[in-house]
């Protein structure tokens, strides 16, 4: 048996299509402000990457960057200004930020209504609540239109998600809840990982630690969905033993190409539905 490879390069390409089409057709006015905070180069390149891709699909973008010395207190000024400036629809925060400025404060003084990463407390909570139309974290909900745009069923399986972490595990729990998934979350303190994660019929890992899943932990026809990034001398891994564990599942996403492209694909979707919800109000 050989896996089928979920093409999430391909989903993305879909998706800024139709976000592109819907700009460009209903003649949609979206802005998305994007603030960088120092000189990290990975995040240099993520803000890079985020500004092309709203050329790409006819949203405004409005970069800031910012000095790493700069203080709490300008940074807060310049999110209450982008907060009252009806131009913007979205804002996005370049995680992570200099260690004296406090993430949280900054985070939460973001309109929830123009929180595209979906990081804030409001916006989670909707989430938890299980309300429609939340701004809910990129990567998670790119998780959610892999299956989905996969005609893969989601409701009544049981879902092991591997990580509990705010931006990734706890959020693509509560969206695989939302889609009727039984769900297990697993994290560092489980025990007996290969028998949780094998009982999945749906398995999301987002550990941070490469090629965790081995293919002993996996139930034969498992769909397989892996969230894992790491640089390494033979290209980019994931936290998935890929060549092996895509012998026993049904389905598995690639690393690069699976989860990836979808998170910038899935802030742009956030962008635009918060802008047609401003235009609404
Ligand atoms: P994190 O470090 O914040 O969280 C990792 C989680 O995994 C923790 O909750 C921890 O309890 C759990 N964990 C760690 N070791 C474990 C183990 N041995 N067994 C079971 N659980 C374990 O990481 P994160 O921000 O959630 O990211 C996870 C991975 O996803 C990273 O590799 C990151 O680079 C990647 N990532 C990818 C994208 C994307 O766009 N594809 C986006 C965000 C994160």
């Amino acid at each position: 048996m050989s896996a089928k490879i979920l093409d999430g390069k391909a989903i993305a390409a879909s998706i800024r299509a139709e976000i592109k089409d819907e700009i460009a057709n209903d003649d949609i006015k979206c802005g998305l402000a994007v603030v960088l905070v120092g000189e990290d180069e990975a995040s240099k390149v993520y803000v890079r990457n985020k500004i092309k891709a709203c050329a790409d699909t006819g949203i405004k973008s409005y970069a800031y960057y910012l000095q790493q010395s700069t203080e709490e207190d300008e940074i807060l000024q310049l999110i209450d200004a982008l907060n009252n400036d009806s131009n913007i629809h979205g804002i996005l925060v370049q995680m992570p930020l200099p260690s004296h400025i406090n993430e949280k404060k900054i985070i939460s003084a973001i309109d929830p209504s123009k929180d595209v990463d979906g990081f804030c407390a409001i916006n989670l909570g909707k989430l938890f609540l299980g309300e429609k139309d939340v701004l809910a974290p990129c990567t998670p909900s790119g998780i959610i239109e892999i299956l989905k745009r996969s005609n893969i069923e989601i409701s009544g399986k049981r879902a092991v998600v591997v990580g509990r972490s705010n931006i990734v595990g706890k959020p693509a729990a509560f969206l695989m809840l939302k889609e009727n998934a039984t769900v297990t979350i697993a994290h560092s303190k489980t025990q007996d990982l290969g028998l949780i994660t094998s009982s999945a019929d749906i398995l999301i890992v987002a550990a941070g630690k490469q090629e965790l899943i081995t293919q002993n932990m996996v139930k034969k026809g498992a769909v397989v969905i892996d969230v894992g990034i790491h640089r390494t001398e033979n290209g980019l891994k994931g936290d998935v033993q890929f060549d092996e564990v895509s012998k026993v599942a049904q389905a598995i996403t690639p690393v690069p190409g699976g989860v990836g492209p979808m998170t910038i694909a899935m802030l742009l979707k956030n962008t635009l539905n918060a802008a047609k919800k401003f235009k609404s109000v």
